[in-house]
């Protein structure tokens, strides 16, 4: 059995060797926490952007999107927040000068005694068979109640002190959990500082005239700035939404979680404008909604969960994520924040300019309040990739590497491969990839046995295979081989379309949620 980390390697090495994830300019040793997308990843990552886009602004009449610049106005910044508060805290280990966020090593001590309660509930099962109530078994069994009573009063105290920026007691704790440098060992701390995660640039042409800017660390605030736009334009009537995807920047503090954290990436934001008073309605709302989006990709209902939080951002009433377990743990996919008046309410102080709505059936003007969605892509690529990536024991004692994507987001749908390269195969393959790529993406392969072909698009996650053989020539019929059950069936070559559209066509997955 493999473990986790080997689990992850795997993922990372498998990325790169089929063309998905490349270190950002490597042949200068690349660049930390910065990533690129390759010839298979941009396809992957555009298909789960696709999926995102269609839920939520095709399928909802009330949300429509944008696409604001990455470079603002600086003072959104100073409204937002975020160049006062939009820190983390960090610690440095004296010994090792290795830095850290002070916050994730005390929530990875939390973690380690979450896997001891996992080891308990692992051995009672094993115990009871049959009988066993995990429910009752972790609300009653006084090692596991004390164990969980642990993590929640330190995450509680974690929670107070970052929330009153008492950055002593952060340390304290740290300390009194005696926990130690994960990769030495050491208990050498430093004072807990702030630091803030904003890119700063500058624009202009010379030094004299330049602005200061930062790259924006969240895409939303193009939103809030563009609310009255796109209402008086869109003639938008509360509720209703505005989503945005794109680059969003953060010099984090510590990234060495592949593209889980990234120092650029990509968000895909929705900020869902409504009537104060109505926030937790529509915060359960999207929560539901949310998650029924994540399942519908069919990577496994266990591997999510929500995580409500304790410490609530400078301008959230209510917050959770939606974590997905991860090959190291359950981690934050997505947040869902009710934001209240604030960003816009900010941004009326600052610009000066009214940012409200005029509510006919209220017959008065408000601020609205606001329900946000945001994930990242990345790291909703991570998910995916990660979950998919199966080795899998076949009848005759061999084994297959599989990367069993949703069929709706794998970069290739089908591939066609001619069982030799003579005798007419590859011209008839090459007329059905020209048929078949009106409709979707289709690799053409005729390089080794075909068996190698298989395992190969197996691999790279390909669903379709589709092979002509010397059949073909008298009948015009192919097999289709489908890459999770390894089913092959014999079929004409007008048939394959259809075939391949029920099963890759985003309505059909869309319709699960
Ligand atoms: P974390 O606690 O992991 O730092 P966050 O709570 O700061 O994340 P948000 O500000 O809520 O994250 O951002 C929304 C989403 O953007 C996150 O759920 C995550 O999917 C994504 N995201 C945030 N930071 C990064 C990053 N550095 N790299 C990749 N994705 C990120």
């Amino acid at each position: 059995m493999v473990n986790n980390d080997d689990q992850f390697k795997k993922v990372i090495s498998h990325a790169k060797e089929y063309g998905y994830v490349f270190p950002s300019s490597e042949i200068y040793d690349g660049l930390s926490a910065v990533y690129d997308y390759a010839q298979n990843g941009v396809e992957l990552k555009k298909n789960i952007r696709d999926y995102w886009w269609k839920a939520m602004v095709q399928m909802h009449d009330n949300i429509v999107g944008i696409d604001a610049a990455i470079f603002m106005h600086p003072t959104t910044w100073k409204a937002s927040g975020h160049v006062d508060a939009f820190n983390d805290p960090l610690i440095d280990n004296k010994d090792s000068k290795k830095r850290y966020r002070a916050d994730v090593l005390v929530e990875d001590y939390c973690a380690k005694i979450e896997a001891k309660i996992d080891k308990e509930v692992e051995k009672a099962a094993k115990r009871f068979g049959d009988a066993f109530n995990k429910q009752e078994f972790i609300t009653t069994n006084q090692r596991v109640v004390d164990y969980q009573a642990k993590i929640e009063s330190i995450l509680s105290r974690l929670g107070k002190s970052l929330e009153n920026e008492d950055l002593a007691d952060v340390k304290a704790l740290i300390e009194e959990l005696e926990i130690a440098d994960p990769l030495t060992g050491s208990r050498n701390w430093t004072e807990v500082k702030q630091f803030n995660l904003m890119f700063g640039t500058k624009i202009g042409a010379s030094a004299e005239h330049s602005t200061d800017l930062y790259l924006r660390p969240e895409t939303a605030q193009g939103i809030f700035v563009n609310f009255l736009n796109v209402q008086k334009t869109g003639r938008m009537k509360i509720p209703f939404g505005i989503a945005q995807t794109g680059k969003a920047f953060r010099n984090e503090i510590v990234a060495r979680q592949f593209i889980f954290r990234m120092r650029e990436f990509e968000q895909m934001e929705m900020q869902f404008f409504i009537k104060p008073g109505t926030q937790q309605e529509w915060y359960d709302y999207w929560k539901e909604t949310r998650l029924k989006w994540h399942q519908s990709l069919g990577l496994g209902d266990e591997n999510y969960r929500f995580h409500n939080h304790e410490k609530l951002a400078h301008y959230a009433d209510a917050a959770c994520d939606i974590e997905f377990k991860f090959p190291f743990g359950f981690k934050e996919l997505e947040g869902i924040h009710s934001r209240t008046d604030f960003d816009l309410s900010q941004h009326e102080k600052y610009s000066g300019k009214k940012l409200q709505y005029f509510d006919p059936e209220e017959n008065k003007s408000y601020v609205p309040y606001v329900l946000e969605t945001s994930i990242g892509l990345d790291r909703m690529f991570l998910a995916v990739f990660s979950n998919s990536l199966v080795e899998e024991e076949l009848d005759n004692n061999t084994t297959r590497t599989v990367l069993k994507l949703p069929a709706v987001l794998a970069p290739f749908k089908a591939a066609v491969l001619p069982l030799v390269k003579k005798d007419g195969l590859p011209e008839i393959a090459k007329d059905i990839v020209n048929q078949l790529k009106w409709d979707f993406n289709v690799d053409y392969d005729e390089k080794d046995a075909v068996g190698r072909r298989y395992r190969r698009q197996d691999a790279n996650g390909t669903p379709f295979c589709i092979t002509v053989d010397h059949e073909t020539l008298e009948d015009q019929t192919v097999t289709i081989r489908h890459r999770d059950t390894m089913e092959q069936k014999r079929v004409k070559i007008d048939e394959l379309r259809d075939l391949i559209k029920q099963e890759v066509d985003m309505k059909h997955w869309l319709m699960k949620m």
